[in-house]
C-alpha cells in the first residue's frame, strides 16, 4: 500500500532531512585519506542524537549493526564501517544516511571523492548526480513510477555507464521501505501513478562497468561483479502540486 502523508507529517520528514543533509556534509568534511569508515560513522552516530527525538535508522534496521552504509571504489551500497576500513587518497566513498526523528524517516546519500580522483571517477560522479536531478524532475503529479527509472537511466546509459537493477528506490515515511519500489530504469508511463504527498527515496546506483552485483561475505556490502568502480546518490523527496519537494536538504539549500 502506497502512503499519502499528511502536511504535519511532511514537515517531520523535511526537519528529519535536514538532519541527514546536516550529517553527510559533516561526513564528507572529514572523509579525507587515512580517515576510517568506523571514525566517520562515529561522528555522525554522535551528531545524529545530539538532536532531540533522532537517531539514526539504520542502525538494527534488518540488524544492520552501524549508522552509515559506507561504501568504497567497487562496493554499491550497504558497506559497514569499520575502524580498519581506511580512506585513501583517489578512492570514491559512497555515505548513505537516514535519520528518524518522531517517528518518520528520511534518508539520503552521497558519493564523495578523497582528494583527487581520475578524470573517468570524476565523470562518473558527476552523471550519477544528473541522473538524481532528472529522476526527480520527473516526479510531478501525474507521471508515473517508470517515468522516474527512464529518466535515470537515459542520462547514465548516453554516458557509457549502466544501471544496477537489482536494488531500487523506495517510498518512505513512518516505515524506512515501503511502497512503491523506484528502480533506476524503466518505460515512461508504467509503475503506480504519481500523487501529491507520496513521499519517496529516489537513488541511483550507477555502474562504470556492467551492471551484474554480487554481496560478500558479511552479507551486507554489495559490489560490482565485474569489480568496476560505482556511485550513488539519493535524496528523500516529497511529491506536491507544483513539482517534487527535496525533504533532504539543509535549509539554505536551493533544490535541484
Ligand atoms: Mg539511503
Ligand atoms: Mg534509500
Amino acid at each position: 500500500m502506497i502512503t499519502i502523508k499528511s502536511p504535519r507529517e511532511i514537515e517531520t520528514m523535511a526537519a528529519a532531512g535536514r538532519i541527514v543533509a546536516d550529517t553527510l556534509a559533516l561526513v564528507a568534511a572529514h572523509a579525507k585519506p587515512g580517515v576510517s569508515t568506523g571514525e566517520l560513522d562515529e561522528l555522525a552516530e554522535d551528531f545524529i542524537r545530539s538532536h532531540p527525538g533522532a537517531r539514526p535508522s539504520f542502525k538494527g534496521l534488518y540488524d544492520f549493526p552501524r549508522s552509515l552504509c559506507t561504501s568504497i571504489n567497487h562496493e554499491i551500497v550497504h558497506g559497514i564501517p569499520s575502524h580498519s576500513r581506511v580512506l585513501e587518497e583517489g578512492d570514491i566513498l559512497s555515505v548513505d544516511c537516514g535519520v528518524c526523528l518522531d517517528g518518520l524517516h528520511a534518508d539520503a546519500a552521497i558519493t564523495v571523492p578523497i582528494g583527487e580522483v581520475r578524470e573517468e571517477v570524476q565523470r562518473l560522479l558527476e552523471v550519477t548526480q544528473r541522473a538524481l536531478a532528472a529522476g526527480i524532475r520527473a516526479a510531478v503529479v501525474g507521471n508515473h513510477v517508470g517515468d522516474i527509472g527512464h529518466a535515470i537511466q537515459k542520462v547514465a546509459e548516453r554516458a557509457g555507464f549502466s544501471v544496477v537493477r537489482e536494488l531500487v528506490g523506495h517510498g518512505i515515511g513512518s516505515s524506512f521501505h515501503e511502497e512503491p519500489q523506484v528502480p533506476n530504469y524503466g518505460k515512461p508511463k508504467r509503475g503506480p501513478r504519481l500523487v501529491r504527498g507520496m513521499t519517496l527515496a529516489i537513488e541511483p546506483m550507477i555502474n562504470m562497468g556492467r551492471p551484474e552485483i554480487r554481496t560478500l561475505d558479511d552479507r551486507w556490502t554489495v559490489v560490482t561483479a565485474d569489480g568496476s568502480w560505482s556511485a550513488h546518490f539519493e535524496h528523500t523527496v516529497v511529491i506536491e502540486p507544483d513539482g517534487p519537494r527535496l525533504l533532504t536538504v539543509a535549509p539554505a539549500t536551493t533544490p535541484a
